[in-house]
């Protein structure tokens, strides 16, 4: 018998999550982000699912792009940290992939490349300062690339705070984007999820779509319901026992019975990826009931507090995150963010398809 803890994929949720967030795009092009092993939801069958809906895809390096060829996906593909090597433009070339240039020696490999690839993206930083091109060496940049013969550029920068689009941070990079643009004659890409929903997209050429897809959310967010959640992350309850006022549980006996107790245990634990930070009164659904996990998340098992959850048995059905409670929900009690939570899944539990 297996044991029961299986992480949920719902591609039918991602298409869904994916006309949605095209709803609010106007004319602009959908690029589906997967990488990371499409942010932990399996990058071969979101990406063979979701691409008669969307125009391109993104993956961080080489080698995810290469998994996905391999697969048999033929629609573009961006690199977002762009080639690591010459030889990475190599394989651009023969596979149909589009680097993203943030560096001027990404430019200079790609000037000195064999050839001129038909279709590169440029990076500039407008203030998230972790990669991109200065923007007042752009045109001198862009020159080098339309002497060499690339046909197609796209512009790109990536917000740092872009769920507070009205934050200073924002206003500053936004600022230094439409500079950008005025002298900037070819496509546009600025916005991740949080941009593209708060409209910041609707006039760029290419929205680069990632966690709102898996129906991640921003917190506070108005139409946050629109989004379905992908991931389920299920298991069953393993063992379920009476402790007394003043006993504790697990490790470090870091939480005490405060009344009489029924102590739920599930096979699942930092091991498959839940996340052992997870403190007393993280929410986890037994039954249908929200009840908190109590004492520390083991290697296998974590351990919930049921008492007020009416009849709980072996076997009974426990959701860690899902629709309710929602990663996002689990991930600000346990200090991160959801998109941790989604791509720390281990590979330990099974993943299961649903469409
Ligand atoms: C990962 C990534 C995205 C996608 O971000 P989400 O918040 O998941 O939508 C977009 N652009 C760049 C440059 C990225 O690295």
């Amino acid at each position: 018998m297996p044991r029961d803890t299986t992480v949920f994929i719902d591609l039918a949720a991602i298409g869904d999550n994916i006309a949605t967030l095209k709803g609010s795009l106007d004319a602009c092009q959908f690029m589906a982000v997967v990488k990371a092993d499409a942010y932990g939801h399996g990058a071969v069958a979101v990406a063979q699912y979701v691409e008669p809906m969307v125009d391109a895809f993104a993956v961080a390096f080489t080698e995810e792009a290469i998994e996905l060829r391999t697969a048999g996906i033929r629609k573009p593909i961006l690199i977002l940290e762009g080639p690591h090597s010459p030889d990475d433009l190599v394989t651009a070339e023969e596979q149909d992939l589009w680097p993203a240039l943030h560096s001027q020696y990404q430019i200079d490999w790609c000037v000195a490349h064999r050839s001129a690839l038909p279709h590169v993206w440029i990076k500039i930083d407008t203030g998230m300062h972790r990669l991109g091109l200065d923007p007042q060496q752009l045109a001198a940049i862009a020159q080098s690339l339309v002497d060499k013969g690339c046909q197609k550029l796209t512009l790109m920068s990536h917000l740092a705070s872009a769920e507070f689009p009205d934050s200073a941070l924002t206003s500053q990079q936004l600022s230094l984007w439409r500079d950008a643009l005025a002298e900037w004659p070819h496509e546009v890409s600025l916005c991740n999820s949080a941009g593209s929903r708060l409209g910041l997209a609707r006039d760029d050429n290419w929205a680069r779509v990632g966690y709102a897809m898996y129906g991640g959310l921003i917190k506070d967010m108005a139409d946050n319901a629109s989004l379905k959640p992908a991931m389920r992350f299920e298991t069953a309850v393993l063992a379920v026992r009476q402790v007394k006022t003043g006993e504790s549980v697990g490790y470090g006996g870091q939480w005490t019975a405060q009344r009489d107790s029924v102590i739920a245990t599930l096979p699942v634990g930092y091991g498959d990826g839940y996340p052992w930070l997870a403190p007393n009164g993280t929410p986890v659904n037994i039954n249908g009931v929200v009840a908190p996990l109590v004492g520390r998340v083991s290697m296998d098992m974590l351990t919930v507090d049921v008492t007020d959850c009416g009849t709980v048995a072996v076997g009974t059905r426990a959701v860690l995150w899902g629709d309710d409670p929602a990663i996002d929900a689990v991930a600000e009690v346990c200090g991160t963010i959801g998109y941790e939570l989604m791509t720390r899944i281990t590979g330990r539990a099974p993943r299961c398809y649903e469409k």
